[in-house]
């Protein structure tokens, strides 16, 4: 099996996704209602196995390996040590990482992210990242940083930023040269670590705006907090390497099944909606591990395609896989666990961005360089002003000396004080300024976090001595995990080696019991296919009534469209419609299209009541009375209005009609219909409608009488008797 190394080396190549799996402890709640407990973890093998409560024998065990397992005893600390640091460690060496929490709603997704930030011990990956982010960036020497979060949830489709003033506003995706970006998403610089908690707290606030449940939401929306650290080394000179590390922190929406059977209209949509960014991430996952596809289907969700470096792309990736123990959840925990050991066979090719074009640090340390030069040189001017006032002050007081002697003009002396007043001036405007320049360059020297300073400090020594004493540890305890697996691995090739024949009754009892095995493996493997297949059926039964539901919302639509829209609106909104291929939508194309300027109504002259002819200026000048003359008219292009009156919105459809229509689009097959009495209804009902031919309702429903009479008739003129060889029996 191959492994997946967080190391910082610059060759890393195809390295495989880590797939870590934690179980929750059983909550009071299923302790009380008496659920067993039906999930094994074994974490010195990275082994889970899952045992299915209908199963009375109790031996019918799934088995799943992964790279690291954790129990219900597992504390934030450890998951946080032996997996995250490591990563964590890599993006501040200039990799891109990504950690998706995935599991059903109530399994320790959001615990496992966020934890309590309160309480040192229950902080989650996200609090824990932040102090090992800026805590290197403390003890670092001669690197100059600058740290950036985002925070952004996708929610039925739509993305918000969470830390925007409006986060109901909603983003659209857009791709540049660096990759798919998120446009006008804000992004915010922090220092330490307070102004980094302070950020996530505001988008936390925000992701609960707009909603009465938060929790309903937050199981239904996907959540990423986004970390982007520039490094550069703090040499005085522009043309110096900067490397950027990105890192995604990923709550992912409660994985169940949203769309239950009997979810109609609003509700339907809604459900589809948040499956559909999960559903293409398994689409994702199966196409890049099947390996047989070229075409990987990132551009079905907003989520893969913000996400798409992060599966297949340049990203260190770690998915931890939460489940619950509890027989009751036995169906779903299943499905993680398999969705989990799928994607652990996904490459991902990671390497150090370096020099990357849109650093922002380059742009500061580039403009505290200009800045700075600027400085410099307003320093110059101002010695200059300095010598040339002390010059002047000389030649004042040498004039007035002069002036005893030789009654020099008192129109020069004048000049001269003057001409110093002003220098003064200029010289106060010119520190001013510099002041001001000096204040600019230390607020922008302040966002750029310089480590170093504080390296001499003792016990920071040991803490990182300790840091990586710690990292040393976690990275053997995992090499452990893998060195067993590796040996169960090889167990039973390394039997089959020792073992030699004595004699043919020796062998025979070898071949028994390795047949033995090899029988029951495949009892095994049998097994799975069943349940794979029966999981796979379910699923699609499952997508199968989605699918009709939403057949039936759509023959809904067109029977609306065909029999109550009039066919000029609906072909001029079928003009009007076109396919978005960047957002997957339908839109529509306005009124007045762009390239059409209406024409401006002209605006009175200057002066002028109303818009004034030459011919009627000149004659107002001559005298003669222009108001009414033929002369005095404008010729103006006809104005093309743009439409005023209102949008068709589409009728409000009476509950009646609905009915009726509902019962229009039923299954033939429920359809009664009673063939004896035609020719009775013919003539009651044709009397009724003859009597009613007066009112407007009645003349309709005679037109589909007369429909269905034609019909009866087709069947009743061939004979007052069915006709026996159609084999029509009346019912
Ligand atoms: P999710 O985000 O997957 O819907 P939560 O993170 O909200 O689930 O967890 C549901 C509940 O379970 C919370 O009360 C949380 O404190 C608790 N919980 C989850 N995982 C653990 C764990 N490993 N240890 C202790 N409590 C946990
Ligand atoms: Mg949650």
């Amino acid at each position: 099996m191959e492994k997946y190394t967080f190391q910082s080396s610059r060759e890393v190549s195809n390295e495989a996704v880590q797939v870590v799996v934690r179980c929750r402890p059983m909550n009071e709640r299923e302790t009380a209602d008496g659920h067993r407990r039906v999930v094994d973890v074994d974490p010195s093998r990275g082994v889970i196995e899952i045992t299915d409560p209908r199963d009375e024998t109790n031996t019918r065990k799934k088995v799943f390996t992964f790279d690291a397992v954790y129990d219900w005893n597992s504390q934030q600390e450890d998951l946080y040590e032996e997996i995250v640091r490591p990563l964590v460690s890599c993006v501040l060496d200039g990799f891109n990482a990504t950690i998706f929490a995935y599991g059903q709603t109530g399994t320790g997704k959001t615990y496992t992210m966020e934890g309590s930030r309160l309480n040192q011990t229950e902080k989650g990956i996200i609090p824990r990242s932040f102090d090992q982010i800026f805590s290197h960036i403390a003890r670092s020497s001669n690197m100059e940083y600058l740290v950036r979060s985002s925070y952004l949830e996708i929610y039925q489709e739509e993305i918000r930023d969470l830390l925007n003033k409006n986060p109901e506003k909603k983003h659209e995706l857009r791709e540049g040269a660096e990759g798919v970006y998120v446009q006008d998403l804000s992004s915010y610089i922090c220092r330490n670590v307070k102004e980094i908690e302070r950020i996530m707290t505001r988008g936390n606030q925000n992701r609960s705006i707009g909603t009465t449940n938060m929790n309903e939401r937050s199981s239904r929306s996907h959540a990423i907090f986004m970390i982007t650290v520039e490094m550069g080394p703090t040499v005085d000179s522009c043309q110096k390497m900067v490397k950027v590390g990105k890192l995604n922190l990923v709550d992912l929406a409660g994985s169940e099944k949203q769309c239950k059977t009997g979810t109609k209209g609003e509700r339907l949509k809604e459900a589809t909606k948040i499956n559909l960014s999960l559903s293409a991430l398994g689409n994702v996952i199966s196409a890049l591990v099947d390996g047989k596809n070229s075409h990987i289907p990132y551009r079905d969700s907003k989520l893969t395609r913000l996400l798409q470096d992060s599966l297949g792309g340049n990203s260190k990736t770690l998915m931890v896989a939460n489940i619950g123990p509890a027989s009751y959840n036995y169906d779903e925990t299943l499905t993680t666990l398999r969705y989990a050991n799928r994607a652990k066979n996904i490459k991902n090719q990671p390497r150090i961005n370096e020099d990357p074009k849109d650093a922002l640090l380059r742009e500061y340390q580039m403009e505290i360089a200009r800045l700075k030069a600027q400085l410099a040189e307003r320093a110059r001017q101002r010695d200059l002003l300095v010598s040339a006032e002390d010059t002047g002050k000389d030649d004042l007081s040498d004039s007035s000396d002069e002036m005893s002697d030789d009654q020099m003009d008192n129109k020069d002396t004048d000049n001269l004080a003057e001409t110093l007043e002003k220098k003064k001036v200029l010289l106060s405007s010119k520190k001013l300024s510099s002041k001001h320049l000096e204040s600019q360059i230390r607020e922008m020297e302040s966002r750029l976090l310089c480590g170093g300073k504080n390296i001499i400090d003792h016990t920071n020594e040991q803490q990182k001595a300790l840091e990586m004493h710690n990292q040393e540890i976690a990275e053997r305890k995992k090499k452990e995990v893998e060195m067993r697996q590796k040996l169960e691995e090889q167990a039973d090739t390394a039997y089959d080696i020792r073992v030699t024949y004595e004699n043919l009754v020796h062998e025979v009892e070898f071949k028994t019991l390795k047949l033995t095995k090899l029988f029951a493996k495949m009892t095994d493997v049998k097994q799975e296919i069943k349940d794979v297949a029966e999981e796979y059926n379910r699923e699609r039964r499952e997508l199968q009534m989605e699918q009709d539901l939403l057949l039936k919302e759509l023959k809904v639509k067109y029977l609306i469209i065909e029999n109550f829209i009039p066919p000029d609106e609906k072909n001029k909104l079928l003009q009007r419609i076109c396919y978005d291929r960047e957002n997957n939508t339908w839109e529509l194309l306005p009124l007045v299209p762009d390239n059409i300027v209406l024409e401006k109504r002209p605006v009175s002259s200057e002066n002028e009541r109303r818009p004034v002819s030459d011919y009627g200026r000149v004659a107002i000048k001559v005298g003669s009375c222009s108001r009414y003359q033929g002369e005095n008219i404008l010729s103006l292009d006809i104005e093309s209005h743009t439409r005023t009156t209102s949008d068709y919105q589409g009728p409000v459809v009476a509950p009646k009609i609905q009915a009726l229509l509902e019962e229009a689009l039923r299954d033939e097959g429920d359809l009664e219909f009673d063939a004896s009495s035609i020719n009775y209804h013919y003539s009651t009902k044709t009397k009724t409608a003859r009597k009613d031919k007066h009112t407007r309702s009645a003349k309709v429903r005679g037109r589909f009488l007369k429909t269905a009479l034609d019909q009866a008739t087709n069947v009743t003129v061939s004979g007052a008797v069915f006709p026996k060889a159609r084999g029509l029996v009346p019912k």
